[in-house]
């Protein structure tokens, strides 16, 4: 058999029906912000394999990073033991995130971050004698991963997990807001959205926290919102004595044209979830990061210890990893790349909107969405897609793209073509 006879016969893909599996190509290398398939066809990257590899693929100073720590130190366990490369990447992430921010948890992937963010959150509330908070609020459309409890917060519509409903912890949901970034804001809570999260935060007093993604609503129909939003949210939460968690796993490491998309806001987070662009794409690793508020919640109270701690937590060569795409980000240089990005897909996005089936075509930082006003084909797209050397995976009604910071605009052309392309055939 033939790597991709196996794969037809063996393996699952995300999301993906194995009786009826759509097409699925065979890369044989990558570099830059290229694929390469099996039969020689290259495609650019306009999704940043799912908007991680920020500096494009093999970036030398990421691969010269993992190779040097492979030689010294590919894994130790972090139970009682730790090393130099947890250290260096967790001053840069105090030196990146929001002040408050100053006690980072390692995990293995962004579902986990943010199941150990809600664990935080209950074990907070637990230690500091609220042990009936045990819920969460949320807004709708989010998205928020895969796991049990991440999945209980996704939106339970356009979320992908309804069929799991019966089986899913019970939340919150508050609707989407309505006011949509860069529009002008609605003092209104009637109309701007707060008012039914304050009147679930007033009443329900089972919630530990609310968790969103803050600006962008990525996986769950990639929707910009108004930052004051978040800042009479934080209002909302210290009134009613819930945390607030932002889910940056998508929008963090420059993605929405600030570092982070809390920096849009006057807030501050008590726990943060980060994780896809952290080790720019090379391995699966993500971070939860907490303020003092909750640390010494959880450390001052019943039982203290944080009950939480998975067996590569801390992997050495993750951790290098992070560290150097961090590292890639310091000299600021990302800010003017992600600026012209926006300013290009914009201009070259525009004439979607004319197009018949086109609901709305927007951008915000180096994200291009090109929204339709019907479900498109993921599989349809992706034979059209790779004739225009571009790779692209819609979902929902969304046709969008989340190039690495460093593609040319040459190469961003084409990623705007084969958006447009789509939007006219799908
Ligand atoms: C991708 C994503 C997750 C889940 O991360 P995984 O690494 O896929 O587990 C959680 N939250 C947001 C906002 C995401 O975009």
């Amino acid at each position: 058999m033939t790597p991709a006879e196996f794969d037809a016969a063996h393996l699952w893909h995300p999301y993906t029906n194995v009786v009826k599996p759509g097409p699925t190509h065979l890369v044989r290398s990558a570099e830059g912000v290229r694929l390469t398939l099996d039969d020689g066809t290259q495609m650019i990257d306009g999704m940043s394999s799912w908007w991680s590899t920020i500096h494009g693929y093999r970036h030398p100073v990421i691969e010269k990073a993992v190779k040097d720590q492979l030689e010294t130190l590919p894994h130790v366990m972090f139970g009682g033991l730790t090393h130099e490369p947890a250290a260096r990447l967790g001053q840069q992430l105090l030196d990146m995130t929001p002040s408050d921010l100053t006690r980072i948890f390692y995990c293995d992937s962004g579902s986990v971050s943010v199941e150990v963010a809600m664990k935080m959150a209950v074990q907070y509330q637990f230690s500091t004698g609220h042990p009936e908070r045990t819920q969460f609020a949320t807004i709708r459309s989010g998205y928020h991963g895969d796991t049990w409890k991440a999945m209980s917060v996704c939106d339970p519509v356009t979320g992908m997990h309804h069929l799991f409903q019966g089986a899913l912890s019970p939340q919150f949901f508050v609707p989407t807001p309505s006011v949509k970034f860069g529009e002008p804001w609605e003092v209104d809570p009637a109309k701007n959205g707060l008012a039914e999260l304050a009147r679930v935060l007033e009443t329900q007093k089972t919630i530990a926290a609310l968790i969103l993604e803050p600006i962008v609503q990525g996986a769950g129909g990639m929707y910009f919102y108004h930052p004051e939003y978040l800042n009479q949210a934080r209002r909302l939460c210290d009134e009613a004595g819930v945390l607030l968690i932002f889910d940056e796993i998508a929008t963090g490491f420059g993605r929405s044209a600030m570092l982070f998309a809390t920096g849009h806001t006057a807030i501050q987070p008590d726990i943060l979830c980060l994780g896809k662009a952290v080790t720019g794409g090379t391995m699966s690793f993500a971070v939860t990061m907490a303020n003092d508020r909750v640390t010494d919640g959880i450390g001052n109270g019943e039982p203290g210890v944080f009950m939480h701690g998975p067996t590569f937590m801390g992997n050495p060569l993750a951790c290098a990893a992070a560290s150097a795409s961090l590292s890639l980000l310091q000299d600021g240089k990302w800010r003017k790349r992600v600026y012209d990005i926006e300013m290009q897909m914009r201009s070259e996005l525009a004439p979607a909107k004319d197009l018949p089936g086109v609901a709305e075509v927007r951008t915000l930082g180096a994200i291009g969405v090109i929204e339709m006003d019907h479900i498109v084909s993921a599989d349809q797209a992706h034979p059209i897609s790779k004739e225009l050397g571009v790779w692209l995976r819609p979902f929902g009604r969304n046709i969008y793209c989340m190039p690495p910071f460093v593609t040319s605009p040459e190469d961003l052309s084409k990623i705007t073509h084969a958006m447009v392309q789509l939007a006219k055939v799908l």
